[in-house]
């Protein structure tokens, strides 16, 4: 195994559980293989042991902060019925079909997603370091998830950020679609062409969320993509949901599952469009929601979007608030570790002054349980849902 020297003093931070190391924080002029692992170490000796990628900023990453452990097959098993015990052993799961089964750093297994949808397990791997380190031993990972108690029949390892693009490891391609249940809601999934890996997960538990805050409410799910909240809005007894997406099949997915969920189609408007567009529309119309659901996509994917991403925030949910009828709620989502719960707050905050509204904040809501967060590290809490009461 090869030592890697550390230039800066990050013994208390790694040993607290951050498990980023950035190539300015090592000594450099070690020739490095993409996944291979290292040690780190410093003046006082070995700290940690990690896999590198020489092609990435962030050079390693921490593997497990005992130096002398072997990350060998046995090793990735164990983690990974570890991280299928703490699912299983979660009630809130007990109902979906459609869960993460590792989630990268917040399971200890830096670099690697596993997703499933009812027997079919999505791969993917972050970046050249995790695929060199994770590809020979994806087998044991799936073996641990397995003996962990999870059904995998089929395994797809989608490529990073294409859609379409991927490999069967197990079980031949996956189908156009796969069904499955969400507390009480139906989706089907197309895991392969579907955004992230067919479902945004993290948004389970504020789905449900706002499922119990809708019974008789007039709801608007903006950035609907394939319904999930909308669907979720109508079980729980909307009075009417109008869903908003830019893409049409997002759209066309969305009234699939609405009535693979059993929901009454005439409670629910579809609607194509932009939704920054349908607001400005609707708001010069009149319209009023009770509930309006505001997930947007990344405004600040990387930090120096930020300038940007604060005025696209603040902007949205301006027209956002514009439509909430008094009285009514703002649910309100950033899904980037850039742009954090101060920032969303700030951005409702300066939007409901621009609109003369007055607002509080009920409750803070994050990603669901299988979503884990290391407490030492804030990058991976990237997701932030907000319960804004409007006056
Ligand atoms: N709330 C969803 C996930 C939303 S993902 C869920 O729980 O499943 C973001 C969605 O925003 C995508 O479906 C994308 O098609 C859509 N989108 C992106 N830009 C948009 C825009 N300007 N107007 C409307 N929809 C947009």
């Amino acid at each position: 195994m090869i030592d890697l020297s550390l230039a800066r003093d990050l013994r208390r931070s790694i040993t607290a559980g951050h498990p980023w190391v950035y190539d300015r924080s090592l000594r450099g002029g070690v020739a490095l293989g993409a996944g291979q692992v290292v040690r780190l170490r410093d003046r006082e000796g070995p700290l940690a042991i990690g896999f590198a990628d020489p092609s990435s900023p962030i050079r390693v990453r921490v593997l497990s902060p005992d130096p002398g452990a072997e990350p060998d097959r046995d090793w990735a098993a164990g983690r990974a019925a570890r991280a299928a015990a703490l699912r299983r052993a979660d009630p809130r799961l007990a109902d979906t079909s459609a869960l993460r089964l590792v989630h990268g750093e917040g399971d200890f297994m830096p670099g690697l997603v596993v997703d499933l949808y009812a027997s079919t397990a999505v791969v993917v791997l972050d970046g050249a370091g995790a695929t060199g380190f994770w590809t020979p031993r994806l087998d044991a990972v799936i073996g641990g998830l397995r003996a962990g108690g999870f059904a995998i029949d089929r395994v797809w390892q989608r490529q990073r950020g294409v859609s379409g693009r991927g490999r069967a490891l197990a079980g031949g391609e996956p189908p156009a679609a796969i069904r499955v249940d969400e507390a009480g809601a139906a989706y089907e999934v197309d895991v392969r062409h579907g955004q992230k890996t067919g479902l945004f997960l993290d948004q389970r538990d504020n789905r449900r969320y706002v499922g119990e805050l809708a019974a008789g409410r007039d709801v608007l799910n903006l950035f609907g993509y394939t319904g999930g909240f909308s669907l979720h809005a109508g079980l729980g007894g909307a009075r009417r949901v109008v869903t908003v997406d830019s893409a049409a099949g997002a759209i066309a997915a969305a009234a699939r599952n609405l009535e693979l969920s059993g929901l009454d189609r005439s409670r629910h408007d579809l609607v194509v469009a932009d939704a920054f567009d349908y607001l400005a529309a609707a708001g010069a119309a009149g319209r009023r929601f009770d509930i309006v659901v505001c997930d947007p996509p990344s405004f600040a994917p990387r930090a120096d979007a930020l300038p940007a991403a604060r005025a696209a925030y603040r902007r949205l949910n301006g027209l956002a608030l514009a439509v909430v009828a008094p009285g009514g709620l703002l649910l309100t989502a950033s899904c980037s570790s850039h742009f954090g719960r101060a920032d969303l707050a700030a951005a409702v905050a300066e939007a409901a002054q621009d609109h003369g509204r007055a607002v509080l904040v009920r409750a803070v809501r994050g990603a669901a349980g299988d979503h884990p967060v290391l407490p030492a590290f804030p990058e991976g809490d990237y997701l932030e849902f907000l319960d804004v009461a409007v006056d």
